[in-house]
């Protein structure tokens, strides 16, 4: 069966990336030895040597055939470059920690890389086929960690297993699954066009004497196929080659896949991040205007950095973006769900912006946002946010608020010459002849047009107030409808 398509529900069913961490001797080998042993591949094919610092497994799930993508520990300092550059490679860790030992230097230090990452993680207590184990030492030592365990009311689950006697190893996959589907399945960007950007990012690279520079990649959006031009670090690059976790040559690597790269004019840093050659100009083709122009900086004096409410569709869009903020920027709340009016009044008291990624905007709340001068902004791609943010920080002294000088429902089209006239109410602010107008249709964005002219009754005139009915002739170009609502604006 193909790796990524469950043929019952035709469903992509990408695998989940998991990271391996924990104190030296603690049975992290052992344990992934005992993992790939219970692969449904690994079993038919008797043995495969692991080529590169991931591995692929396929076990039999709820009845379905689900993969997964173990990766070697890629080094802490790997773990805060990955972050630094707005990427993780896992979504899921585990915490390898001996039954016998407990919490040791190093699992500490896996702990607090995991804090930083937001990654949620599994305990393993390992060996636990040893008489001299103490799962409760241990368990008491992560409490004193301040790690919430589900059997002490909190959100981290613990599992004991032994690769000797293989113990759990079947379990403790199925639970990676579950966890992946409850909580973790990461939203897949697109940009305009609706394609999926490519990212992938480098776990381990080296130069290899007879290939060249080459790196091992986890791939966690869009697709990656040999001989197309691609870009790491703005340096344009033909994929040459691509090899599976068990060396065999493949075309193609999609989401959750771990492949060894070929191709690249240096060796890449751990963390560096592949994208589509063009990434830049789908970026550039965005509909939205650059937020440079658009930010209020009349606080600007008061603090140096912007202050930001996040709201995003799902928690690993949340947590993918918040980690990629760049320095400068201060979080004053993140949440998932839809903007509403108490988040514009937050950002409003900290003189701040509030920005949603792939969350439905209601009208009545652009139009509150814009009434309370607040920057309000949504976003489909998580590097389109991330970029004009810099930009923003950037550029900040030269922006400006964009104004709203009103907001009209259309209540009536019809035939007028060789286009349509409208009916419009006046619902807050004013309307004038020569306006820009923004086209909203329930919470989608039409377009943009002008005001072309502009009657109460049969008398032409320039402004119209709040409360008021009037007709009205836009300068073409949208298919308006009755219902629409107009955003009159700077
Ligand atoms: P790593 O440094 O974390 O990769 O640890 P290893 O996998 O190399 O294991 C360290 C030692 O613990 C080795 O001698 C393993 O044989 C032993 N070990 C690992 N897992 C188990 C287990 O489940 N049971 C027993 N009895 N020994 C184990």
């Amino acid at each position: 069966m193909s790796k990524h398509n469950d043929s019952q529900t035709s469903q992509k069913i990408y695998p989940p990336v998991v990271a391996v961490l924990g104190h030296v001797d603690h049975g992290k080998t052992t344990l992934l030895d005992a993992i790939r042993k219970s692969s449904i591949a690994d079993r038919e094919k008797g043995g495969i040597t692991q080529k590169i610092g991931a591995s692929s497994v396929e076990i039999l799930h709820e009845g379905k055939e689900r993969w997964i993508t173990f990766i070697d520990t890629p080094g802490h300092e790997a773990f805060t470059q990955m972050r630094s550059r707005g990427a993780q490679a896992a979504d899921i860790s585990l915490l390898i920690i001996s039954a016998v030992d407990g919490v040791k230097p190093q699992t500490k230090e896996s702990i607090e890389v995991l804090k930083k990452a937001n990654l949620p993680f599994i305990v393993v207590l390992t060996k636990a086929d040893l008489p001299t184990k103490n799962p409760e030492k241990a368990k008491q030592e992560l409490l004193a960690e301040q790690i919430q365990l589900e059997e002490y009311g909190g959100d981290v689950p613990v599992m004991e297993v032994s690769a000797k006697s293989n113990l759990n190893i079947k379990e403790l996959l199925d639970l990676i699954l579950l966890m992946f589907d409850l909580h973790k399945k990461p939203t897949y960007a697109q940009d305009v066009n609706g394609a999926n950007p490519l990212t992938a990012v480098i776990i381990e690279s080296k130069l290899d004497t007879r290939a060249g520079a080459k790196a091992t990649a986890i791939i966690k959006n869009g697709t990656m196929k040999v001989r197309e031009d691609v870009q790491i670090d703005g340096q344009i690059f033909k994929v040459r080659s691509l090899f599976d976790t068990n060396g065999k040559p493949v075309q193609e690597a999609t989401v959750g896949d771990a492949v060894e790269v070929l191709g690249f004019t240096e060796v890449p840093s751990v963390g560096s991040l592949i994208k589509d050659k063009s990434s830049q100009a789908v970026i550039s083709q965005a509909e939205q205007k650059p937020l440079t122009r658009e930010m209020n900086y009349q606080r600007e004096e008061e603090h140096k950095g912007i202050s930001v409410v996040l709201i995003a569709d799902t928690k690993g869009s949340l947590e993918a973006i918040m980690h990629a903020l760049p320095e400068g920027i201060k979080l004053i709340s993140q949440k998932t769900g839809e903007v509403n009016e108490a988040d514009i009044l937050l950002a409003k008291s900290t003189g701040g912006i509030v920005l949603s990624f792939n969350t439905k905007l209601k009208p009545d709340v652009i139009t509150f946002a814009y009434s309370e001068k607040v920057l309000l902004r949504n976003y489909e791609i998580i590097y389109e946010l991330l970029d004009e943010i810099k930009d923003a920080l950037e550029g900040k002294l030269q922006s400006q608020m964009e104004q709203i000088f009103g907001s009209a429902k259309v209540l009536a089209k019809f035939p007028f010459e060789k286009t349509f006239a409208f009916g419009i109410s006046v619902l807050d602010g004013r309307i004038a002849r020569g306006d820009r107008v923004r086209v909203m249709r329930e919470d989608d964005v039409l377009g943009e047009t002008t005001i072309h002219s502009l009657r109460v009754g049969k008398n032409p005139t320039s402004k119209v107030e709040k409360g008021n009915e009037a007709g009205i002739i836009l300068s073409g170009g949208l298919d308006n409808q009755v219902g629409d609502v107009l955003l009159s604006h700077s």
